[in-house]
């Protein structure tokens, strides 16, 4: 699904299918991402707080630090739940005319 470490195809190499649509579709994997991240940073800050009553200051820039990893670590993760995601909705199909470009390079692009 990837060419390089942050960067999407456009398409499936295997099956041809068009990862993105339309433009805008991937903010749903970054909102995946964020909201996970945010998902278990808050708990994690109470239960560090209730637990072991830190310093706020460094807590909460441990927990910021932490989101930010999070995000970094998980980007591709996000992204491929949210095409298994558009899978699953129906919102992936191969399209004759991109079928026949991708068909036209040679192997290997
Ligand atoms: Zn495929």
């Amino acid at each position: 699904m990837f060419d390089g470490l942050l960067n999407m195809r456009k398409t499936c190499d295997v099956c041809g299918v068009r990862f993105e649509r339309q433009a805008g579709e991937s903010v749903g994997g970054m909102y995946l991402n964020l909201g996970l991240a945010e998902l278990s940073a808050i708990p994690g800050f109470f239960i560090v707080d209730a637990l072991f009553d830190p310093p706020f200051i460094p807590h909460l820039l441990f927990w910021l630090a932490y989101t930010l990893v999070f995000c970094l670590l998980f980007y591709r993760h996000a992204r491929g739940l949210w095409v298994s995601i558009a899978y699953l909705t129906g919102g992936l199909q191969t399209d004759d005319d991109y079928q026949k470009a991708r068909d036209r390079q040679p192997p290997g692009r």
